[in-house]
Order: C-alpha cells, then sequence, then structure tokens
C-alpha cells in the first residue's frame, strides 16, 4: 500500500527539497547512491570490476526543465566516459540513460518572429533527446563499450522504442528496457527478440493507471517470466533485471531449455540492493552486472527504492527520528 504514496511523493518537488536538504539523508542514500562526482564513482568501478561484476552506470537526474540541463547530463556522461577510457574496461562499464534527462519531455521553444532568440534550436523534445543521446552511445562505442536506455513511464514509452531503433542503425548493440508490469510489453518483447539486440526486463518501478498495466504483484511476476521465455527463446542478448530469488531461479531454468549458457545472457540488479547474490552469481560464472547510480540528483531514483520495499523506508524514517 505505501508503495504508490511514496511514487506519487517521489513527483512532489516539496518534498525534493526537503529531502533532499535534511543532513540526516546522506547516509541512506549512500546506500543506493555510493557517490555525487566522478571522483568517488570510479574507485567503486575499480572495486566492483577487480570483484569479477560488471557495471551500467547511470548519472542520476531526470525531468529536466531546460535545454541546458539537458545538455549538462549530455557533458556529465561524457566525462564518465572520458574516465573509463583510462581503466579500459570494454563492456565491463557500460552506460544506463534515462532519457526525460536529455531533454525528451520538453516543449520545442515557441517560434519566434523573424526567428532568432537564443534557445537552442529543436523542433520537439524527442528530437532534443536524439541529438544528446546520440554523441553519449558514440562516445561508448569508441571506447568498446554499449548505452542501454532505460525505461520510464509509460507515455515515453513510444518515443524511447523509436529513438533505440534509430540509433541501432548505427550502434546495433545499443540496448533498451522493457517493463513486466505493462500490457504492451509482450509485444514488444517479440519485436525486440531479434539477433543482435540487448533486452533489459525490468518489473517496472512507476506508478502506472490500471488502464495499461498490472497492478498486482503475481499478476507482473506471471508477467514477467512469459516475458523472459520470449527473450530467451529469441536471438537477442536478454539482460535478467530483478533482486527476486524466483525469477533467478527460472531465468537459468529458461536459459538452459532455450540452449543458452551463462554468458548468453546476463543477470543485473542494483547497486546496494542483495549485494552477496551479485558476488555468488559471478562466481558462479554468470555475468553479473550492477546498476550504479551516482550524481547529485538522486531523489527521484532515491524514491523509488523506497517504493520498492516499505523496509527502505522504515529505514530512513527510523534513521531520520534517532538523529533528531
Ligand atoms: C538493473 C536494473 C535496472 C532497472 N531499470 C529500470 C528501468 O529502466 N525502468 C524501470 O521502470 N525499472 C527499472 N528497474 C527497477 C525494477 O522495475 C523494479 O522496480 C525493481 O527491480 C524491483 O523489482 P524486483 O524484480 O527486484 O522484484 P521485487 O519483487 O520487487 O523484489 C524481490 C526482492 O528483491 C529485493 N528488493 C527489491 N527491491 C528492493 C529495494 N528497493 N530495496 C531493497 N530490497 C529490494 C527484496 O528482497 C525483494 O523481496 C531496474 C531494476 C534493475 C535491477
Amino acid at each position: 500500500m505505501l508503495g504508490p504514496v511514496i511514487l506519487a511523493a517521489s513527483r512532489s518537488d516539496r518534498l525534493r527539497r526537503v529531502v533532499s536538504a535534511a543532513p540526516v539523508t546522506k547516509p541512506v542514500v549512500n546506500r543506493f547512491i555510493p557517490g555525487e562526482t566522478v571522483d568517488q564513482i570510479v574507485p567503486i568501478i575499480v572495486d566492483a570490476t577487480s570483484r569479477g561484476l560488471e557495471l551500467t552506470m547511470d548519472v542520476v537526474g531526470e525531468d529536466i526543465t531546460t535545454p541546458e540541463q539537458a545538455a549538462a547530463a549530455r557533458d556529465a556522461y561524457l566525462e564518465l566516459i572520458e574516465h573509463l577510457k583510462v581503466l579500459d574496461l570494454g563492456t565491463r562499464a557500460e552506460m544506463s540513460v534515462k532519457l526525460s534527462m536529455f531533454g525528451q519531455s520538453l516543449p520545442a521553444p515557441a517560434a519566434t518572429p523573424g526567428g532568432g532568440g537564443s534557445a537552442p534550436a529543436f523542433r520537439s523534445g524527442h528530437e532534443l533527446a536524439l541529438a544528446n543521446v546520440r554523441p553519449v552511445v558514440e562516445a561508448a562505442a569508441a571506447i568498446g563499450t554499449t548505452v542501454t536506455l532505460d525505461a520510464e513511464d509509460h507515455t515515453t514509452l513510444d518515443s524511447m522504442f523509436a529513438i533505440h531503433e534509430e540509433l541501432r542503425k548505427d550502434f546495433p548493440q545499443t540496448g533498451c528496457v522493457i517493463q513486466a508490469y505493462l500490457f504492451r510489453t509482450e509485444d514488444d518483447a517479440r519485436r525486440l527478440a531479434a539477433a543482435g539486440s540487448r533486452v533489459r526486463l525490468v518489473k517496472g518501478a512507476y506508478k502506472e493507471p490500471a488502464s495499461v498495466a498490472y497492478q498486482e504483484k503475481a499478476e507482473i511476476d506471471k508477467a514477467y517470466i512469459r516475458v523472459l521465455r520470449v527473450l530467451m527463446e529469441g536471438d537477442g542478448y536478454p539482460m535478467v533485471g530483478s533482486h527476486d530469488p524466483r525469477i533467478v531461479e527460472i531465468a537459468q531454468e529458461l536459459a538452459r531449455r532455450a540452449g543458452r549458457k551463462p554468458g548468453d545472457f546476463e543477470f543485473q540488479m542494483l547497486y546496494g540492493i542483495r549485494s552477496e547474490e551479485h558476488v555468488r552469481l559471478a562466481r558462479e560464472g554468470h555475468r553479473m552486472r550492477v546498476y550504479t547510480a551516482y550524481g547529485t540528483d538522486w531523489y527521484g531514483y532515491f524514491m523509488r527504492r523506497l517504493a520498492e520495499k516499505p523496509a527502505n523506508l522504515l529505514f530512513f524514517l527510523r534513521s531520520v527520528l534517532t538523529k533528531n
């Protein structure tokens, strides 16, 4: 019951300001977002990869309001990629990006009579996001790694899939995410499960209406397994994004039945969640990629982690109360 309330709060600017400024928030945030700057995150990357884990890096931020912020988001990824180049990790460290952070939801600037004005030229948020994400995908490819487009709320997905398709023309290894809770996803999976594609399947982290998404956990879990079967039986590269022990087990069985060996698919989990399981799966010979978020604009990401598990909220509230 708490999940939807926290997800609604994740869109509140007032709460964002209060929670982000409270000093007691920091230690709890650090569990999920282990750094704010590239310099803080590089040692985390080095440590994880030296332990046999792979990473997908998320510079946190979403729902930006100006084209300048979208350009800054692009530049933050380019700065990260410069640091990864020195580490020479190849696909062991890839990037995850949220297109909302690259300007996807921005309205086009109103046409100024006679043209001109200082606003950068773009005809739609979709076009701006594509223009901003392309150099990131190019830079990632230049250091031998890839980018995966995260899935945000359902209203953004047609644009995300169109950008994915466009990027794949030049960079076929560009990945995308699909969400099991959406009714549309089984069809998306069939379309995407083709040779050369990389698809991460997750349950879904946004507050979605009953008109487009399953609401009950049991139904979402069943849908996840149906969609995972499609991906495993297809020709693409499935990325199993879940901490659910049952799903981890079923994924191994579905892979075995589809004739896939470890390395023909991978597991992905979030930094700070079931960390001992990351190491266990890597030791068993699986590719295990840890989604690692860093940066200062962590509020939306943090609130979704609280919503997924009410115990996280209790932990957070307890730390607030005991510090006062
Ligand atoms: C690599 C990765 C990338 C993702 N990318 C996206 C994306 O692009 N779009 C999107 O909508 N969603 C994304 N998600 C989030 C996803 O949709 C789910 O909200 C999240 O993974 C929880 O679902 P679950 O499969 O782990 O199963 P659940 O049934 O929610 O959880 C199973 C078990 O995992 C543990 N667990 C799960 N979440 C937490 C938590 N927050 N804190 C502590 N323990 C927890 C608990 O032990 C829980 O019992 C991503 C998740 C992962 C792992």
